[in-house]
């Protein structure tokens, strides 16, 4: 058993935000979820906040420690997609992708660091992808975004590892959410004959990943990208 901890899971209304929420549930932690519309799982407390927007983060914040006491886990879970093919993504489509996935993760995560510090424990979950560490056609936006927290991580490693602060990343492959929901059907099957399980994952298995490295087992482990891609990107 695991040392209770408070946890906080950005987008955790839907999708692997939702499922990681739920695991930290089951696993008997306190548990909240920012959302910008919908509600997390039962068991957990919903606040609303946009990552694009560093106030609401911090009023967020200030609601859990509130209702919860001080975040001891958090989890950059939020993110988005505009896929097309570079020469005819526009600034928008970057700037919206790199905005939300890879700033909105730097916003939650600094405003977490204030009670890490204090605290001189903390565990910061990055939800990459990967398509940051692979590559994906149609992505160039995506990818740069979530190859950037691999980045970020391991300076987080670096600058605060002596603090009881871990920094990793989660990296899935493909996994059934809305997000690939939208994807036209021959992709979908293309996409599966190359991944050697021959099959999507379940938000599920990103979220028993997500738990562990929180966990009191996984106190030694920073820096570290964990992917749950049923092989996918091997190697990378
Ligand atoms: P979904 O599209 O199902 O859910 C995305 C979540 O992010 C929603 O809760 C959404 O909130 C939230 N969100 C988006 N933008 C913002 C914002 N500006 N502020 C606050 N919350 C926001 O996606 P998934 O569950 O599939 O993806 C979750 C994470 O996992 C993402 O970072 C994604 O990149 C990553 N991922 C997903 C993979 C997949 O195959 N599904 C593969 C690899 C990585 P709202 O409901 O309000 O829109």
């Amino acid at each position: 058993m695991t040392t209770p901890r408070t946890v906080l899971v950005t987008g955790g209304n839907r999708g692997i935000g939702f499922a990681i929420a739920q695991e930290f549930v089951a696993k008997g932690h306190r548990v909240a979820v920012t959302a910008r519309s919908g509600e997390g799982p039962e068991g957990t407390l919903t606040v609303r906040a946009d990552v694009t927007d560093a106030a609401a983060v911090d009023a967020a914040f200030s609601e859990v420690e509130a209702a919860l006491g001080p975040v001891e886990v958090v989890v950059a879970n939020a993110g988005i997609t505009r896929d097309t093919l570079m020469l005819r993504m526009s600034e928008e489509d970057f700037d919206a992708v790199v905005d939300t996935n890879l700033g909105g993760s730097f916003r939650v995560v600094k405003r977490a660091l204030k009670g890490f510090l204090k605290a001189k424990f903390g565990r910061i979950v990055f939800i990459s992808s990967v398509s940051g560490l692979y590559g994906n056609p149609g992505q160039t936006n995506y990818s740069a975004s979530k190859a950037g927290l691999v980045g970020m991580a391991r300076s987080i490693t670096r600058e605060l590892g002596s603090r009881g602060i871990t920094a990793n990343v989660v990296a899935p492959g493909f996994i059934e959410t809305d997000m690939t929901a939208e994807l036209p059907e021959e992709q979908t099957a293309a996409y599966k004959k190359a991944i050697p399980a021959g099959r999507y994952g379940t938000a599920a298995e990103v979220a028993k990943a997500v738990a562990w490295v929180a966990s009191d087992d996984a106190g030694y482990i920073s820096g570290a990208v964990i992917p749950v891609d049923g092989g996918l990107g091997m190697g990378h």
